[in-house]
Formats: C-alpha cells, structure tokens, sequence
C-alpha cells in the first residue's frame, strides 16, 4: 500500500506540477523543477533518519537484487571473504550472488528450523578476516525480523532492510551500508535507497562496471544515468507524509500496536497459526497458515470479496501473509481481525 494521502496529492500534481505546465514524468531530470524535487526528497530522508553528511544517500535502480553484487563489488577491496547470516529467502539470494565474488562464511543459518528463528548470536561463527557483515533485518517472505543490530564482530555491517526501512528509528551510525528496494515500504516499484559511509566507497574490484560504482553515483547525486524519477518523486512524497504523522518514532508505535493485535489473534485462535519463534516475529511481514489448508482458497476468495487483497502467501511457503507497512492504517489489521474471527466461527 501506499498512503493514500501521498496518492491524493500525485494525483492532483499528475498533469501539471505546481503550474509548470509539466507532469513530474515529463520533466528533465536535470531542470530545477526536478532538482527542488530530487534534493527535497534526500533531505526529509536525511531529517527522518538522522544522516549525518559521512554517508552518501543514493536513489538507485536494478532493484535490492542488483545490491547483491554491488555489495561485494565495493566493499571487498584488498579482502576475499565476507560473513553472512542465512535467516530466509532474502539472504539466501544475497548469498548466492556473493559466492560469484568471494568466499561467503554463512555465520550462522536458520535452514534447519525452516526459517522460523534468528540463530542465537553467540552461537555466529565469524571470521574475523571478513571484509563486512551482511543481514538481513527483515525476511520478507518468512516473517522473521531482527529488533536489535546484532553486533558481532568489527567487520562493516551491511543490511538489506528493503521490508523494515522506515517502520522504526534505527542509527545509521552502526552501519557501512543500508539497502531498501522501494517498493515494500518506502514508494513504488523502480527504485532502491541506499545508505553508504563515504570512507568505505572508491575502491572497487579490477572490472567493476561504472554504474555497479557508488562512487560514482554519489559524485553525480545519483544522476550519472537517468534515474527512476516519477518514483523518486512519489518517494518523497511518503517521506513528507512520514514527517506529518510525526516521524519514525511515532510510526514505530503504530507499527508495533498493529504487529501485536493481529499476533495476539493469531495466537488466541486454534484456527490459525504462525511459526515464527516469538521473539524474532516481524511488525511488518505475518505469514499466517489455517490448520485446514483446504479452506485456504475459500479464504483468500471471501477475504478478497470483503476488500481485503493480496493476502495470498508467498508460493515457497503457501497459506496467507498480510503486509502491514507504514501506509496500512490500524484499522485495516483491525478489519482483517474481524474477518478472521468470523472466517472462524463459520469454518472452524
Ligand atoms: C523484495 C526484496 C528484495 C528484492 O527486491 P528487488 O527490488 O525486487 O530486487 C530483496 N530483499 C528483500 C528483503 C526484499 O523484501
């Protein structure tokens, strides 16, 4: 979802920007009009976070999976290994993609528990030889969520937060890079945020191409290429809209309250079920089973017909999943509770 305030005002800009006569679609990239919009945008990001000027804020394209070798492509220099933790499908992917690079140390693998856990960190076997640290702090797919940085080691810590970015403060401080895909949390499809520490970019590996560069992009504001303007527009819209409900402190209260209610009704019902151990459960992403999986289409086609969608389950895991980020509003998880309960009483 996004916020349908954010979707109010795109559509009343749509046609033409502020009387310029122009849709934000059909401006230069590099005319003031845009400009105003692409440095605002970076700078509400900034305020929301707390980013100091040590880190390089960049609006990418290819996606959170390009990440996946850029990561390496930057950050091993004279190094040829990096530790990853495997807590779900994402990590699984971003560790694949190392592997063509370097030797990955998986530090600690929540395989054998099908993904249900953070492996306890003092059982992480590091390497103190790594070049970073790569997680990932919320596993879209599988509902697993860490709610505290796990320090380890000294290496650099890298994190995919495509899925938790923005739903709470975090310090930037602790970390070398920060990647986010747009399109769960922060904006539409076509872009990815990434936060970088200026002294760990410039020293990429012997063939790097110019755009797998941050430094490159950091040097250019992130227009060495035509960058995904239209969702870097609506990006900082959301980031506006972010500061008026009152910042990331206030959204983290939301976000927890909403998280708690639908566990709380997941877990007081023998009709639904969530495999998540409880401490490692995630605010935003509730995968959910019946334990009768053949009502599960009557589910999905009663939930859809009530006005609630897209609560089918990833296809590697089956059943249902609801994405509560920023923009779903409390009283849509207090919508799908009532649902549920009444599903209940007329199946279970
Ligand atoms: C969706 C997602 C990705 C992949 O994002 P793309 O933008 O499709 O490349 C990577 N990591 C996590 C945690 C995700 O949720």
């Amino acid at each position: 979802m996004l916020p349908e305030a954010v979707m109010q005002q795109a559509s009343e800009e749509m046609l033409d920007w502020r009387g310029t006569g122009m849709s934000v679609m059909e401006m230069s990239h590099r005319g003031p009009e845009y400009t105003e919009i692409a440095t605002q945008a970076e700078a509400d990001l900034r305020d929301l976070l707390g980013i100091s000027d040590d880190y390089a804020v960049l609006f990418l394209q290819g996606g959170a999976s390009s990440q996946f070798s850029m990561i390496p492509l930057n950050f091993l220099q004279e190094k040829t290994a990096a530790d990853y933790v495997n807590t779900g499908a994402w990590s699984s992917k971003a560790i694949k993609e190392a592997q063509r690079f370097c030797q990955v140390n998986v530090v600690a693998d929540a395989k054998a528990s099908k993904f249900t856990c953070i492996p306890p960190l003092h059982e992480w076997q590091v390497n103190q030889d790594a070049a970073y640290l790569h997680y990932t702090p919320n596993e879209t797919i599988h509902g697993v969520e860490f709610h505290d940085i796990p320090q380890v080691s000294s290496a650099t810590l890298v994190a995919d937060m495509s899925s938790t970015l923005l739903s709470r403060p975090i310090d930037v401080n602790r970390f070398g890079l920060i990647y986010a895909g747009a399109q769960k949390n922060i904006g539409p499809a076509g872009l990815c945020i990434v936060i970088v520490r200026r002294d760990l970019i410039g020293k990429t590996l012997p063939g790097t191409p110019t755009m797998f560069d941050y430094q490159i992009h950091d040097k250019n504001d992130s227009m060495y290429n035509t960058p995904a303007t239209y969702s870097w527009y609506l990006a900082g819209l959301v980031f506006q809209w972010l500061k008026q409900q009152g910042g990331l402190q206030a959204m983290a209260e939301i976000n927890s309250r909403k998280a708690a209610k639908l566990y709380a009704a997941i877990d007081g019902s023998d009709f639904y079920a969530n495999p998540v151990e409880k401490s490692s459960r995630s605010w935003m992403n509730i995968p959910f089973t019946l334990v009768n999986s053949e009502l599960d289409k009557t589910f999905l086609q009663m939930s859809a017909a009530a006005g609630l969608l897209t609560l089918k389950g990833h296809r590697d895991l089956g059943g249902m999943r609801a994405s509560i980020y920023n923009a779903m509003p409390e009283a849509g998880v207090d919508r799908l509770i009532d649902f549920m309960m009444e599903f209940e009483r007329r199946f279970g």
